[in-house]
């Protein structure tokens, strides 16, 4: 089961991967992103599986990392 998540301490907080993938991503208080708690990659649509990587391989600063 494929597991994404965002490194918080590498995360800058600009926002594209909301923007590419608003059902995947969130920001939290301090305006960093995160997964949303209700997103499972293996149940989601093939689209929503393409934004999602299509953001990761986009963050500029690397900060959105799968596990397996
Ligand atoms: S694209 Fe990367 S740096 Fe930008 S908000 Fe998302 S996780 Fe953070």
């Amino acid at each position: 089961m494929k597991k994404i998540y965002v490194d918080q301490d590498v995360c800058i907080g600009c926002g594209a991967c909301a923007a590419i993938a608003p059902d995947a991503y969130e920001f939290n208080d301090e305006g960093l992103a995160q997964v949303k708690k209700e997103f499972k990659y293996d149940e989601a649509s093939s689209d929503l599986q393409n934004d999602v990587m299509d953001a990761l391989e986009g963050c500029p600063t690397g900060a959105i990392k799968e596990e397996d």
